[in-house]
């Protein structure tokens, strides 16, 4: 309960101290009880511009030639000269008093505390920024030394102070509980702040190793350096990170302040797209950083109080420079930059706080003390909210392409499927178009070759029956006799209706109308066929020798009209190339024979028969030789054989043409085979 009741007090002495400022005056007047009490303004002061002064110089001195600083923390600015500072403790308590004497300012060189009891005797407390924590009177970031009082006792302090740093000097006093609260508070404070540096830190090596994307590296180096110049700055470096590594500390200021700037300036150019809104400025900032590379390897051969000062140049050029360049982009409408401008302000303004209140232009107050630490902690969140924002915006843009993207492709797939189905109908409609007029030349066609094949077939019957006529009409004119007139007449008759049969047959096979084939006697089809040539070939004086077919038929699987057809065919080509080239002797000889499986009729002649060259075109549409030939004769007869299953070929001959025509045998004369 107690411990609550002390807690409490000294929270509440912190939260004064930080809130309202300074409590006391110049003189420190200690109650019982009392947890925290900080020296107030006017403190007497000695300035020493050759830092020689021992303390019993000081001592001579007379009150007037001490000057009285007016702020609550006696701030000096930056001076070579040696300070002393006069003040006294008096306990005001019944008992005995125990204190902690701080000066919050682990930044100062050089620090002597002077405490002189009322008998005259001096305690000496030597300390400064150069020296380890252990080996301090108080072993603390800052520097503290604890002084006892007697009931009633006054003691008066000195403090000698020289330093390169500000001169700034804030004196407290503290219970020992109080101080401990309070630094354990602070502590706390400062863990939570490096713990933010730690997860931001983790998320965006994170972010770094899963994008690859630059800007985390830089961001990473800005914060880490940040908050390393912060532990340096309240000291908890020399506590914590490099103990009793005093040289390091001044070093790593140096080094951290030319990273710092490095990695921001880094992080600006690739974050606002510096390279690209502004590709000019590239150039300066490489030179920058080069010339902060060498500042870097400077700080390891050159003194720390000539270092400092050229990175400070360096901050303040760059710290300028990104200023301008966010603000710019800001206002060119570049979404990211206002997060990042307005982070950059929070620590700038912070850096400028500090600076001021260690120039003396402004008090020293916890917030001026913690302005960077404040700032820095702020900027950490908001540059994270900028990177986020600038990662949505480029993700949104990603999106907003790959839907454009989407919505073109649709739009494209849309505009070709219309446009395929479009084609497909027109094409379907030509293709009808063309269908039609292919079936109406395939018509034209079919009528074309029927009447070329009609044409090419009448010839023969016709041929027969106008010899029979010519016979009829002879026969009227030298002697009438009956009988053999009404024999000639009877074989007109008789032709003509072959030739109607014949016509039928053509006309069936022509159209794919065939009925199914029958089993026939191919000797009647050659006794037929030579019915029709015989009268032609006593014209022309072309013997016909038939190897005459016996009694037997010779049954062959097909159409015997068409048959026959073949074989006048293959007798009006022989009789005609024995007309076109005379030759002696006109013979045509027509043999019939059968094997195991077709029954063969031969006809061979004695004309001028082929050349080599014409036996490949022979059955082909068209080919002719004769003045007012069709060239279809071969070809349809072939067609009619391969139709009844057979063939019609040319054969080699020595004298003449020979072609010999096949057709299955019947089925039933497969094994009564017969030739004549
Ligand atoms: P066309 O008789 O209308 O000319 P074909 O197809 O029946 O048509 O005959 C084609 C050609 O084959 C004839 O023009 C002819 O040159 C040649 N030919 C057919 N048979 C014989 C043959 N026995 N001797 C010589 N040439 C022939």
């Amino acid at each position: 309960m107690i411990c609550l009741r002390v807690f409490l007090r000294a929270l509440l002495g912190l939260v004064l101290a930080l809130c309202l400022g300074r409590v006391s005056a110049a003189r420190l007047d200690l109650p019982q009880g009392f947890q925290f009490q900080a020296l107030g303004p006017g403190v007497a002061y000695l300035e020493d511009p050759m830092g020689l002064w021992t303390l019993a110089d000081v001592l001579r001195r007379p009150d007037p030639q001490w000057a009285h600083n007016p702020s609550d923390v006696p701030t000096l600015g930056y001076s070579q000269s040696a300070f002393w500072f006069k003040f006294a403790m008096k306990n005001r308590g019944p008992g005995g008093l125990s204190t902690l004497l701080e000066i919050a300012y682990p930044m100062l060189n050089h620090v002597n505390l002077y405490v002189i009891q009322g008998g005259g005797t001096v305690w000496s407390y030597p300390m400064g920024s150069g020296q380890a924590v252990a080996q301090r009177p108080y072993p603390h970031r800052n520097f503290v030394v604890p002084i006892d009082l007697a009931h009633d006792e006054e003691v008066e302090v000195l403090l000698r102070v020289q330093t390169t740093s500000s001169i700034q000097v804030p004196i407290m006093a503290w219970s020992p509980q109080a101080f401990l609260i309070q630094d354990n508070i602070i502590n706390i404070l400062y863990g939570a702040y490096l713990g933010l540096v730690v997860i931001m830190f983790a998320y965006n090596l994170k972010l770094l190793i899963g994008t690859g994307d630059r800007n985390y590296l830089y961001y990473i180096c800005w914060v880490t350096g940040m908050a390393g110049f912060v532990m340096c700055v309240h000291g908890l470096s020399l506590q914590y990170l490099w103990p009793g590594q005093v040289h390091l500390n001044d070093r790593a200021l140096v080094l951290l302040v030319i990273g710092i700037c490095s990695s921001a300036m880094m992080f600006s150019v690739h974050f606002l797209d510096v390279h690209v809104a502004m590709p000019q400025r590239l150039k300066w900032m490489h030179a920058v950083l080069l010339v902060n590379a060498g500042l870097a390897v400077g700080s390891f051969l050159f003194p720390y109080s000539t270092m400092i000062r050229l990175a400070i140049v360096s901050t303040v050029i760059i710290t300028a420079a990104i200023g301008q360049m966010s603000i710019q982009r800001w206002m060119q409408g570049y979404r990211p930059a206002r997060y990042f401008a307005i982070s950059f302000a929070l620590v700038l303004l912070g850096g400028v706080a500090m600076s001021l209140s260690k120039f003396g232009l402004i008090p020293r107050s916890v917030w001026t003390e913690h302005s960077v630490t404040l700032g820095s902690a702020l900027e950490i969140v908001l540059l994270n909210l900028a990177l986020a924002d600038r990662y949505n915006g480029e993700r949104q843009a990603r999106e907003r392409a790959q839907s454009d993207l989407f919505d073109w492709q649709q739009k494209h797939n849309d505009m070709l499927e219309a446009k395929v189905a479009q084609r497909t109908k027109e094409l379907e409609l030509a293709n009808w178009q063309l269908q039609q007029y292919v079936n109406r030349m395939a018509r034209l066609q079919m009528g074309s070759e029927l009447g070329a094949t009609l044409i090419h077939e009448l010839r023969q019957p016709l041929a027969a029956i106008q010899s029979f006529a010519q016979g009829a009409v002879t026969m009227m004119r030298t002697a009438l006799d009956a009988d053999r007139l009404e024999r000639v007449l009877g074989r007109i008759v008789d032709t003509s209706k072959k030739g109607n049969v014949m016509l039928d047959r053509m006309r069936a096979f022509l159209t794919q109308d065939n009925e199914s084939f029958q089993p026939f006697d191919l000797h009647d089809s050659v006794r037929e066929a030579l019915v029709w040539l015989r009268p032609t070939c006593q014209q022309e004086g072309v013997v016909l020798d038939v190897l005459d077919a016996d009694a037997t038929p010779l049954w062959a699987q097909g159409d015997g009209v068409l048959a026959q057809q073949v074989i006048v065919n293959l007798l009006r080509n022989a009789v005609d190339a024995m007309i076109a080239a005379p030759s002696d002797p006109r013979r045509i000889t027509v043999t019939t024979f059968s094997d195991s499986v077709f029954a063969h009729c031969r006809v061979t002649d004695t004309g001028p028969g082929l050349p080599d060259q014409a036996q490949d075109q022979l059955f082909e549409s068209c080919f002719t030789t004769k003045p007012n030939g069709m060239g279809i004769g071969l070809k349809l007869s072939r067609s009619i054989a391969r139709e009844m299953r057979g063939d019609l070929t040319m054969e080699p001959a020595s004298v003449g043409a020979s072609f010999l025509f096949s057709i299955p045998l019947a089925k039933h004369a497969v094994s009564n085979v017969s030739a004549f």
